[in-house]
């Protein structure tokens, strides 16, 4: 894809290619706090040396276009379950799927959990400078047994039906599930009792429609998952080791954008 960068007038201006937001960047031995999000630590998994050069070298990655219409249905599903959480009841898909004594849970802080930007979950890793947090869809919260629930909101487009046996198959799908895996963990470190099954709450429009005739239309599935933490604190200490490191790690073979830098350089 070809990124351009453009200023905030929308006018096309030289990309710099370094970031100079200085708290971004990590510096190697650093004792001040440092903010990981859930996506950082995703992109660690994926490849160490893309996660070096952006955090510690401050490289900037190309940008990619936002996901509007996903980020639509995210915010049309926050709307209905505020309503409930307003009125602590149940919202329609815990009936359909026998969700008995689940509500979505009324908590003051349930914004500042939902902004992935500036706050989410937030929790400092065992007594190292690595602040942790994450933007997390939505909490639901079981009256009877007082757990709190995780859960993300997912939008597809797929011809095929979703199956909640299924659903996570796809390789690239272990991302999904290492989110919930990553606020399940967070709210666990925050002093909430967490379920062992979080949910996936996957919206699939199968283009079966005649025609668009002005709106999409969705099927609504809910995939249970159950959480699996016991990568996380494993994984972190080798994020910090990264971070802490003045040596650049291997990247990824897979990786197609890197593929495609070093062919450019054979041309
Ligand atoms: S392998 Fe891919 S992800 Fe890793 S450094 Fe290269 S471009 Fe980045």
């Amino acid at each position: 894809m070809i990124s351009l960068k453009t200023n905030s007038k929308g006018e096309y201006v030289p990309a710099p290619g370094l970031r100079t937001r200085k708290s971004s960047i990590y510096i190697p031995g650093q004792s001040e706090d440092f903010k990981v999000s859930r996506s950082k630590l995703t992109d660690f998994r994926k490849c160490p040396k893309c996660f070096y050069l952006d955090r510690v070298k401050g490289l900037a990655y190309p940008s990619t276009p936002g996901w509007t219409l996903n980020a639509r249905t995210d915010d049309l599903l926050k709307k209905e379950f505020d309503e409930c959480r307003e009125q602590e009841i149940p919202h329609r898909i815990m009936g359909t799927y026998g969700l008995k004594d689940v509500v979505p849970f009324k908590h003051e802080d349930m914004d500042r959990w939902r902004d992935s930007i500036h706050h989410g979950l937030e929790a400092r890793f065992r007594d190292s400078n690595i602040i942790l947090h994450g933007g997390v869809d939505d909490v639901w919260w079981n009256v009877k047994n007082e757990q709190v629930i995780v859960v993300d909101y997912k939008s597809q487009a797929s011809k095929y039906q979703v199956r909640p046996e299924t659903y996570l198959y796809p390789t690239h799908k272990r991302w999904y599930a290492e989110q919930l895996d990553f606020y399940a963990y967070l709210l666990d470190q925050m002093g909430f009792d967490v379920a062992h099954t979080g949910y996936f709450y996957v919206v699939n429009e199968d283009g079966s429609s005649p025609g668009f005739h002005g709106k999409l239309t969705f099927q609504e599935t809910l995939v249970p998952y159950d959480c699996k933490t016991d990568w996380i604190e494993p994984s972190v200490e080798e994020m910090i080791e990264t971070l802490n490191s003045e040596q650049v790690p291997d990247g990824n073979e897979s990786c197609e954008n890197c593929a495609y830098v070093r062919e450019r350089e054979t041309v």
